[in-house]
């Protein structure tokens, strides 16, 4: 596996932090050139730099997914720094908390703009290029919340992570004449920079709800993107794999308690 990603050209977006972060982390190990995008440029550039350190091609760009001429520059920009265009890792997302009494219209816009419409223009601006690949993958970071299960605070949230695998259902049908795979990773409760700051005490109760006892690390989802995007995936599409550490398994908290 790690040698069919040796010197793939992969963007990854939301890759300055948390998931997208851990995802270009696991690209870079395995000799991939990664670019990382992110609307804050300096975070970006602060992420490529620790993980090129080892000598790994990792670059930053500044793009907002929300906008269409943005994602057709980061297109670009791989492909002239990079030499072309093999994988995208559509990963942005936002997900504020809000329950639908008090969610304005506003913050509903704004999660659909970045998690779903944000997908939609990623892949819409690298095509053309991944057309060009002769290992095109495109994987996208869904989630369990939304497709599996329900979280109060987040209809609009779930919304668009089972609208991203509405999205990828149709696509992978579409890209498939040129060779261009689609597949999602479904992670469940990952530890990233903000989940870390709610402190010891909140982490531990949620990994006592997880079969494996623990949370999953950023890496776990990396590890996940990579395999899909590897030549040994090639013949799997519109597909989704669960990473969660078995949470969505037990049907009653007595389940759980039972093992
Ligand atoms: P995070 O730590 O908050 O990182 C989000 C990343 O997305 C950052 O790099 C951010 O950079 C970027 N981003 C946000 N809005 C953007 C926009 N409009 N254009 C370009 N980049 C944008 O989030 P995370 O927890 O790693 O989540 C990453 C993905 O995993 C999301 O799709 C999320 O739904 C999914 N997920 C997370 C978990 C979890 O437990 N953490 C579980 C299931 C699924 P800028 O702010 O600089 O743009």
């Amino acid at each position: 596996m790690s040698a069919s990603l040796k010197r793939k050209s992969v963007i990854v977006t939301g890759g300055s932090k948390g998931i997208g972060k851990g995802i270009a982390r696991v690209f870079a190990g395995h000799g991939a050139k990664v670019l990382i995008v992110a609307r804050h440029l300096n975070e970006a550039e602060a992420a490529a730099r620790e993980l090129s350190s080892g000598g790994a091609t990792v670059g930053a760009f500044a793009a907002d997914v929300t906008r269409l001429s943005d994602m057709e520059a980061m297109a670009k920009a791989a492909v002239d720094r990079h030499g072309g265009l093999d994988v995208l890792c559509a990963n942005a997302g936002i997900f504020p908390q809000a329950k639908i009494e008090e969610m304005s219209p506003e913050s509903w816009d704004d999660v659909m703009n970045t998690n779903l419409k944000g997908a939609f223009l990623s892949v819409k601006a690298c095509v053309p290029y991944l057309k060009q690949s002769n290992q095109p993958r495109i994987v996208m970071t869904s989630s369990i919340t939304g497709p599996v299960t329900g979280y109060p605070g987040w209809t609009h949230y779930g919304a668009t992570k089972a609208g991203q695998l509405g999205f990828m259902r149709t696509a992978c049908i579409e890209l498939a004449k040129y060779g261009i795979t689609v597949n999602a990773v479904m992670p469940g409760n990952i530890v990233t920079e903000g989940l870390q700051g709610l402190g010891e005490a909140y982490l531990n109760t949620m990994a006592a709800s997880i079969p494996l006892k623990r949370l999953g690390s950023v890496d776990d989802i990396g590890h996940a993107a990579a395999f899909l995007a590897s030549r040994e995936a090639a013949y799997i599409t519109g597909q989704t794999i669960i990473v969660d550490g078995g949470q969505v398994q037990p049907e009653s908290l007595e389940a759980l308690a039972s093992a």
